[in-house]
């Protein structure tokens, strides 16, 4: 039987698991009636606590990690993939429950699975990751809600990170003003270049608000979740939504009814793990057509598998900007 190389994550008497770099067979793969010669994975924030282990991430072991991937199918008994198509990969447990992407070879039931859109290779499909998904996710939750870019401008939270910076490239390509909101200096010239209009800082969202404040937001999507995501919300204007995905600044959440009583304003969440198939497609193909990998290139970082450790702790030290992209064979 062939082998082949992956990262795979043992347990430990500690919270940090021991990382490997190991040559494996199909044996060590989770089922599944597809299998992938895996090009590309990304590091995403879920990564990072898995990898460190500062989260509880992986139950159980050994696992390997890694929530998304893109290759090509070798082997099939899926009537809807076929051997040498490109495909996709994220979510449902993968990297977490099931064995993930860091690894060249992977294999999973055809449901977890897209068919790589015709404008998109493994390694762009890849740069956009889940991170580029959610954002995206979190863009049609703007756009299916009716909001306009002459509506008024959108917030977006944690623009430095992966998914704040994908949601802030596509807005501003469909004409939306970004008023990006990070904690960084060291990101706004980026951010501008990704096509923010503003650059706001979280220092500012993170403070007590008001029940209601003087709106200055058609909507906002929101990946820090916490005192941001309170602060914000009292901000939004009449018939506004607000895309929340995810939990880097804190998960507790206080706030009053008054914003969604008063302003009809909509709290939606968005997960990208257990988004429906037709969902995820449509997600794909719109990021596809566009935005551009050129426009992601300057902040994209290609790591190999004996990288991912030190890079996941600069990710959970909020040392990173851009995507991570890894090349599993690499
Ligand atoms: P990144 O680490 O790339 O970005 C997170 C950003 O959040 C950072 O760049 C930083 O932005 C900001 N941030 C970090 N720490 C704090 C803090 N303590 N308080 C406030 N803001 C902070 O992660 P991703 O973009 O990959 O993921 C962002 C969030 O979305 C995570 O919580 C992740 O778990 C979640 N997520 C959810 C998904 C889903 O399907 N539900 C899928 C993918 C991600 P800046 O420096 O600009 O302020």
């Amino acid at each position: 039987m062939t082998d082949f190389r992956a990262l795979r994550l043992h347990q430990t008497d500690t919270s940090a698991p021991d990382v490997k770099i190991e040559r494996l067979t199909k044996d060590d793969l989770s089922i599944g009636n597809v299998l992938i010669a895996n090009e590309f994975s990304s590091l995403n924030y879920k990564d990072a606590l898995a990898v460190t282990g500062k989260g509880k991430i992986i139950r159980d072991f050994p696992m390997i990690p890694g929530i998304d991937a893109a290759g090509v199918v070798l082997e099939s008994s899926d009537p809807s993939f076929h051997e040498g198509e490109h495909v996709i990969l994220t979510g449902h447990g993968v990297g977490e429950t099931h064995t993930g992407g860091m690894s060249e070879q992977v294999r999973v039931p055809g449901s977890y699975l897209v068919k790589t859109p015709q404008a998109l290779d493994s390694k762009k499909a890849m740069q956009f990751g889940t991170g580029g998904l959610t954002g995206m996710l979190c863009v049609l939750a703007v756009l299916d809600a009716g909001l306009k870019p002459a509506d008024g401008p959108i917030a977006v939270s944690g623009a430095g990170g992966g998914v704040g910076g994908i949601a802030t490239t596509v807005l501003s390509t469909l004409g939306y003003e970004v008023h990006a909101i990070t904690g960084r200096e060291s990101e706004h010239a980026r951010l501008k270049e990704l096509g923010a209009t503003e650059i706001l800082n979280r220092a500012d969202f993170a403070r007590d608000p008001k029940p209601l404040e003087s709106t200055r937001f058609a909507g906002a999507i929101d990946t820090v979740g916490g005192q941001v995501l309170a602060t914000l919300i009292p901000q939004i204007m009449y018939n506004g939504v607000i895309a929340a995905t995810g939990n880097a600044g804190g998960f507790q959440f206080s706030t009053t009814v008054f914003p969604f009583i008063l302003r009809n304003i909509r709290l939606q969440g968005v997960d990208s793990v257990h988004a429906p198939t037709e969902i995820r497609e449509r997600a794909w193909q719109l990021l596809s057509e566009n935005v551009t990998t050129d426009q992601l290139d300057g902040s994209t970082r290609t790591i190999g598998l004996d990288q991912v450790v030190d890079t996941a702790e600069q990710l959970i030290n909020n040392e990173v900007s851009g995507r991570i992209l890894i090349d599993v064979r690499a």
